[in-house]
């Protein structure tokens, strides 16, 4: 028998959910619920620095409150050792190479904007730094297309992709302090929660040329993806976890019904004060 379709939510607990994340998460319950599949809530707090583990009561609490109905799957912090396993055969691979430029250095010596900041320059690829106690490991993103050769991936909404990994330059896999890098950890999680369509916002379109990669070089199966519109507020801008009030939990907590609000984000009744935007963070 075929695996079922397996959709998943995914937030970070670095701060409470609001309406985008409702919109994101009933996208991908009803991606799901439409083919008989499977939804799964993943709590992704790689980041130990940020993540706050009172938040994932929160979030089941939010999605149970919209009307959605998930299997959640262990949180990335249990997973650290398929990571650094990942991680190491890529390394083994001579794909990896340390990198100890700041934030600050990448900023001031790039010269090329890519869709989540500064594409790195290369700068530890050609002077490999000297042995240094802690640094970040990156893709040689060249060396790895070569590789893989060229690849295609599928969007249900938007149809086949050639893949072009570049576009994000040589990303880091390895952190100093989370440890894996989102990139990393979410495509070995996509895979092993067994998810067979990756359904998430168009501001992560440009990640999935980097994740189409990463499967490749580590045989994982590959999927399809869901990237939906995103939600913006009232300047037109998308949504933000910090800057819109009220998030969910606070709705929740005020007793706004939250499977009126569900149907509303549905049926885009956007007298919610937000809009659906196709085009938000969509690259060309
Ligand atoms: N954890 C990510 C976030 O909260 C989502 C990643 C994904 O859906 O691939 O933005």
């Amino acid at each position: 028998m075929p695996a079922p379709l397996t959709t998943r939510f995914a937030p970070s607990p670095n701060g409470s959910l609001h309406l985008g994340h409702a919109y994101a998460a009933i996208v991908a319950h009803d991606r799901a619920m439409q083919d008989g599949g499977r939804f799964l809530l993943r709590i992704e707090d790689i980041d130990g620095m940020r993540s706050r583990a009172e938040l994932a009561d929160e979030f089941r609490a939010d999605l149970e409150w919209l009307g959605l109905t998930f299997e959640e799957v262990p949180a990335q912090s249990t997973r650290l050792t398929s990571y650094r396993e990942a991680a190491q055969n890529l390394r083994a691979m001579g794909l990896l190479y340390p990198c100890r430029c700041t934030r600050a250095e990448v900023a001031a010596a790039a010269t090329l904007q890519g869709p989540d900041g500064p594409i790195y320059p290369g700068t530890c690829l050609r002077n490999p730094p000297l042995a240094s106690a802690d640094p970040v490991w990156r893709l040689d993103v060249e060396q790895a297309a070569e590789l893989c050769g060229s690849l295609t991936w599928f969007d249900e909404r938007r149809g086949p992709q050639a893949a072009r990994p570049a576009m994000l330059g040589d990303v880091v896999i390895w952190r100093r302090d989370a440890p894996a890098s989102y990139h990393l950890a979410a495509t070995l999680d996509d895979a092993a929660d067994g998810v067979t369509v990756v359904t998430r916002g168009a501001d992560l379109f440009a990640a999935t040329h980097i994740h189409r990669l990463l499967q490749v070089l580590l045989g994982l199966p590959e999927p399809r993806w869901h990237h939906h519109g995103l939600l913006a507020g009232a300047d037109g801008r998308k949504l933000a976890k910090r800057r819109d009030a009220p998030s969910l939990a606070d709705r929740r907590r005020a007793g706004e019904d939250g499977r009126a609000l569900a149907y509303a984000l549905r049926h885009t009744r956007f007298d919610t004060g937000v809009s659906l935007d196709e085009s938000l963070d969509l690259l060309p």
